[in-house]
């Protein structure tokens, strides 16, 4: 995107170019101007009457009737009176040359000039923008009049003027060299005030284009009816767009401030988000915005005279609102897209203040006054274009943060989500592992079960066969318990169980030596690595502690005894657990046999 790969920086100082040379270029004709102007005019005087008074009502008015004008720049204001002027020229004017004598104002309705060599009129000319463009007697957005100055003096030139916008007069002699010199410069001046506006509406509406935010198309708009009214007020509208339609010419200015009210409501309230931040404020634009828009409409058949007061007095009340609040909005936020306005507002309404008070006639007419709105609408123009650049940019900061922030939050949901998972995990495993020691644990005597053993038996006679290590087995039966039981109860049954089951437990010392319930009153005892000798000692040596072992129940003093097969071996097949469980078993029922609490065994067998 153009906004995001430009730097800003870059861009400001490109922006500040600009109008640095904006601003050289609308000055240069000041100082071409000063050393050309001739002063051949000698005084103007002038007589008003509410009626249109003719070139021989004039020649034969009472001379006490005529006022002298204090300067070339006359500036009666809004009236609607007819004004006569007379000018006369100094003797020392050179003959046999043409004079332009200009009044420098595009808005003039009707310009009707007399020249007088004497008592004889010599040239005459019928001029104002009520014309068709054409008919004037040099073609420039003002009006000027070739004057061919041949006779002997005094020469004096009767001037008509009537308008129903301000009456402004700014009037000037030069030869002809000095004239198109003077038009050159101010050609060019215009020229480089249009480029600046100009470039403003296609850059800002090539950027609405590719970002499609409103408030870029609402810059153009009132950039476009901005430039269109400082157009019509340069007459230059006149001369290219409408250059047969007088009556198009007529109201033009009063339409187009109402347009440029109606765009400057919508672009304002848009860019300070006063919908947002001062609903009030807000219906209260969008009632300018509408007033704007119905007096834009109604210059159309409205007076000009009566529309343009109007229309100027709602642009003075508009821009003094606007000032007022966003000065109270920046003292209150301190936001710098509402300072950029102010300023670019500021400079423009100064520009109008200017430019208005010169019109009403309250402030003289010089080339500052005249111009003041030009270079108050091009810093605003700028300004303006750096405040949205500036809004983009500080919204996309804010959308990069927000972004950021959604990121952090969806890395720390995810974390606490491992976590979870995590801790989740952790305590199934605890819970699968509780499950499997249960699943593998005897509830009543807490060593390993029958399920157990039938998994480790086989597992550990299978590494005795990779190994070739020796592995001893033992079965464990406590005598007559069935009698036990009977006369004790299944409870201290029970409690037999337990005692035999720790008993066994304790007389193991090699960590690898397991105890297991078989089954019932039957316990085995796997012995890894442990050849028959060492088995024996092992099995005497519970058989004997289990004899000695008192159990206490129910104040009785009780003893059991237990009977013991063993068998061991050095594996010679992979899977052949099974022959030595029975050969344990069968030495275990020998011993029943043989008169139990005994251990018998291969080496011990009665039956061999
Ligand atoms: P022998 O000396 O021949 O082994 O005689 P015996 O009575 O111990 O043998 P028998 O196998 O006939 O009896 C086993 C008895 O063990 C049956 C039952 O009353 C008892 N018994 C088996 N399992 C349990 C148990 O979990 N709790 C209790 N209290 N008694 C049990
Ligand atoms: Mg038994
Ligand atoms: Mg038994």
């Amino acid at each position: 995107m153009l906004l995001t790969t430009f730097n800003p920086m870059i861009k400001k100082l490109g922006i500040l170019i600009i109008l640095l040379g904006a601003a050289f270029a609308i000055h240069a004709d000041l100082l071409l101007e000063r050393p050309l102007s001739e002063g051949y005019i000698d005084q103007i005087e002038y007589v008003n009457h509410a009626e249109k008074l003719s070139i021989d009502d004039i020649n034969n008015i009472d001379p006490t009737f005529w006022k002298v004008a204090p300067s070339h720049n006359i500036n009666l204001g809004f009236t609607a009176d007819h004004y006569w002027f007379r000018i006369s020229l100094k003797e020392t004017i050179p003959l046999d040359k043409t004079w332009i004598f200009r009044s420098k104002n595009p808005l003039l309705d009707t310009l009707d000039l007399y020249l007088f060599s004497g008592s004889t009129l010599i040239q005459e000319f019928h001029s104002g923008d009520s014309l068709v463009f054409s008919k004037r007697p040099i073609i420039e957005p003002s009006f000027s009049f070739p004057l061919f100055i041949k006779r002997d003096p005094p020469h004096v030139i009767y001037l008509h003027a009537h308008s129903s916008s301000s009456l402004q007069l700014s009037l000037s002699l030069q030869n002809e060299s000095a004239f198109w010199q003077i038009l050159g410069a101010e050609n060019a001046r215009k020229a480089a005030f249009y480029a600046v506006l100009i470039s403003m509406i296609i850059y800002n509406a090539v950027i609405f284009f590719m970002v499609r935010v409103r408030n870029y198309l609402y810059y153009v708009l009132y950039l476009s009816a901005f430039s269109l009214f400082m157009a019509s007020t340069h007459g230059l509208a006149y001369r290219y767009f409408w250059p047969n339609n007088p009556e198009i010419n007529q109201v033009a200015a009063a339409v187009l401030t109402g347009a440029i009210i109606s765009t400057a409501g919508l672009f304002i309230s848009n860019f300070l988000r006063i919908k947002e931040i001062r609903p009030n404020l807000h219906r209260f634009l969008i009632l300018i915005i509408a007033l704007g828009f119905i007096s834009s409409i109604a210059s159309f058949f409205v007076p000009y005279t009566i529309m343009i007061q109007i229309v100027a007095s709602l642009g003075l009340i508009t821009a003094l609102i606007a000032v007022f609040w966003t000065l109270q909005e920046w003292y209150q936020r301190r936001s710098r897209e509402v300072m950029i306005f102010i300023i670019a507002w500021s400079s423009v309404l100064i520009g109008y203040i200017l430019y208005i008070g010169q019109k009403f006639g309250a402030l003289p007419v010089n080339t500052f006054t005249e111009h003041a709105v030009e270079i108050g609408a091009v810093l605003e123009a700028l300004l303006l274009a750096l405040g949205l650049a500036d809004r983009i940019n500080s919204e996309r900061k804010v959308r990069i943060q927000a972004q950021e922030r959604m990121l952090e939050i969806q890395h720390k949901a995810n974390e606490e989500l491992e976590n979870k998972v995590h801790e989740r995990t952790k305590e199934l495993e605890k819970i699968n592992s509780k499950l499997h020691a249960a699943s593998i644990t005897d509830s009543l005597t807490q060593i390993r079960n029958r399920h157990y053993f039938d998994y480790k038996f086989s597992a550990e006679y299978r590494r005795a066969y990779r190994s070739q290590s020796p592995i001893s087995l033992i079965i464990l039966d406590i005598d007559h318990f069935k009698k036990f039981n009977d006369q004790y109860g299944h409870q201290a049954g029970d409690e037999v169980l337990r005692i035999v089951a720790s008993a066994i437990k304790n007389t193991l010392q090699r960590p690898s030596d397991t105890p297991f319930r078989y089954g019932g009153e039957e316990f085995t005892v796997l012995l890894p690595n442990t050849i028959k000798e060492g088995a024996l000692i092992v099995a005497e040596r519970m058989r004997e502690k289990i004899e000695k072992t008192q159990i206490e129940w129910e104040g009785n003093k009780l003893y059991v005894t237990v009977s013991i097969g063993m068998a061991s071996c050095l594996p010679s097949q992979i899977e052949n657990q099974s022959s030595l469980l029975k050969e344990a078993d069968d030495y275990l029922y020998i011993a029943k046999e043989n008169g139990r609490n005994q251990v018998i065994f291969q080496d011990n067998n009665p039956k061999t």
